[in-house]
């Protein structure tokens, strides 16, 4: 039987793991960890696609090409157009798929971006869906409830697929033809090499290995906050780069804007929260600062690329919120909710505080003259109405009453930018052009910006591991089979002549 391996068993390997068996293969899916889901383990609520039958129930006009241009809109341009093709002619169909093999969906689906600080670039229709969370979880819930629903899958096509875990695919074994003919892998200290017919590469992004990020990405901002799942180390683009594929984007560099991490792990934050969605400082009152004790930019600032382009270009990618007492306790019910809810009473404190700004500075590590003239100069223009600097629009009060706070925070990666290069069908090309004839890639590991240009598009990570993974799936399976059929084709006429 035609043997199709799928390397990573996450959100992209289980969907092209299901389509590989439907498509008449064995598929042995390799998974350097002990259990199936990848980052699903951890992704939050967004799953992004248009021409869905929910969208269609709930009368929402919208269309796979909408979404190709708010896209391409959102990504400055920079995505790859055949590739974002299929992407968003595929992710309808791909979050129908969740729903008929059992995921449900909360009935706020599809829903748009909006409030006062939307975290991720407004698309033009409502689009974006959120599973019910699986146990109440509200972070990574969502995430978990797919994984349930493909984990089902896996276990209803048992007798077709084998998984290995602890297993990590170390190298792709090419034949004389250019072919991949086995996959070697380790298990503690023994290697394998595992004939293949077919290979999917889903290993994911590289956003958790610090020193490949270093590599690639000129002037890696050293204060961004990886949030990336451990496994995310770049495997599957080292061993495709080593058997000729080509990579695409990979000094490509994107982060949302803004996190605070557990400064217990403060390279990769377990705990992490979005600071503009907490604290909007059109309500809240804050002021932004770098590094430096300088504003840089209108901190009511709605569109999330502007923010994140402005703290990308700041030293270390950080930002701190600056705020006095009253602001603290909260302008609004809101923010004082948030704010008890979100930043007080954390071990440790994440909130630093102090009786003057100098010492506020001094605790958080800024320039305590700079800090006194950016919140002074600030002052004046809340005085005058309007700030001659950034043109804030809503700045609620001075600060002025003591003790004053500050919240650090940073520039977070979800995933990365760069990747394997690939062609429409999934297939992995190479560094001259040409295409593997039966290496597939899916996921992260195709680098995000093949399909998000140069920016984050909401939802548009697990659509795009969900889309490619069916395709790669049921691609690699064809691949797989097609020399098998040749093979009993020539045996057939070979002993139709004998006789
Ligand atoms: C906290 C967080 C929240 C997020 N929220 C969202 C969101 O709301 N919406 C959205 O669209 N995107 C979100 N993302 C991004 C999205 O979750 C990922 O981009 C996507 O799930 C990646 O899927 P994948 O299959 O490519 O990789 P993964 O799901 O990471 O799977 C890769 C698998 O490959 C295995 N593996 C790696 N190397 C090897 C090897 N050498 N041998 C064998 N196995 C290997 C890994 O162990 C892992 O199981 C979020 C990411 C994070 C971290």
């Amino acid at each position: 039987m035609a043997e199709v391996i799928v390397i990573g068993g996450g959100n992209a390997g289980l969907p092209a793991a299901i389509h590989a068996v439907d498509g008449g293969a064995h598929v042995t899916v390799v998974e350097k960890t002990g259990e199936l889901g990848g980052a699903l383990w951890f992704t939050s609520h967004s799953i992004s696609g248009a021409g869905t039958q929910m969208q269609q129930r709930r009368g929402i006009i919208d269309s796979p090409q909408a979404h190709f241009d708010d896209i391409w809109r959102i990504g400055h341009g920079c995505a790859t157009p055949e590739i974002l093709r299929v992407a968003t002619e595929g992710a309808g169909a791909a979050i129908d798929w969740l729903e008929a093999i059992g995921v449900p969906f909360t009935h706020e689906s599809p829903w748009q971006q909006r409030g006062r600080m939307p975290g991720h670039a407004v698309y033009g229709a409502p689009r974006t869906y959120t599973p019910i969370p699986l146990d109440g979880i509200a972070g990574s819930g969502p995430g978990r409830q797919v994984l349930r629903a493909l984990e089902r899958q896996i276990d209803q096509r048992r007798d077709q697929l084998t998984i290995r875990y602890r297993t990590r695919a170390e190298r792709l074994i090419l034949g004389q033809d250019g072919r991949v003919t086995a996959v070697r892998v380790r298990r503690e200290d023994r290697t394998e090499d595992l004939p293949a017919d077919a290979v999917v590469l889903a290993t994911g992004g590289f956003g958790a290995n610090r020193t490949m990020l270093r590599a690639c990405i000129p002037d890696f901002p050293d204060g961004a906050i990886s949030i990336c799942p451990p496994h995310a180390q770049g495997d599957g683009i080292r061993l495709a780069e080593e058997a000729g594929a080509a990579l695409v984007n990979m000094d490509m560099f994107v982060v949302v804007a803004s996190g605070i991490a557990d400064r217990r792990a403060p390279e990769l934050a377990i705990y992490w929260l979005m600071l503009p969605a907490a604290r909007p400082p059109a309500i809240a009152g804050d002021i932004w600062v770098n590094r430096q004790g300088k504003r840089f930019i209108r901190e009511d600032e709605v569109s999330p690329d502007a923010r994140e382009v402005a703290l990308m270009a700041q030293p270390g990618c950080e930002l701190f919120a600056i705020f006095d007492e009253p602001m603290r306790r909260g302008l609004t019910e809101e923010v004082a909710a948030t704010t008890r809810a979100s930043f007080e009473g954390r071990t440790p404190n994440i909130i630093f505080s102090a009786p003057t700004i100098e010492d506020l500075a001094d605790r958080l590590g800024l320039p305590p003259p700079a800090l006194r003239a950016t919140v002074d100069r600030y002052n004046a223009a809340v005085d005058a109405g309007h700030d001659p600097d950034f043109g804030r629009e809503s700045m609620p009060k001075r600060i002025d009453s003591p003790p004053f706070h500050g919240l650090p925070s940073a520039g977070m990666i979800f995933l990365t930018h760069g990747g394997v290069k690939i062609a429409p069908d999934a297939r992995v090309v190479r560094t001259d052009g040409s295409v593997f004839p039966n290496l597939f890639a899916a996921g992260e590991v195709m680098g995000a910006g093949q399909v998000m240009g140069r920016a984050f598009a909401g939802g548009q990570g697990v659509g795009m591991a969900l889309t490619f993974g069916i395709l790669a799936g049921t691609n690699a399976a064809a691949a797989a089979i097609a020399p098998h059929l040749a093979d009993s084709k020539r045996s057939k006429n070979a002993s139709s002549r004998a006789t």
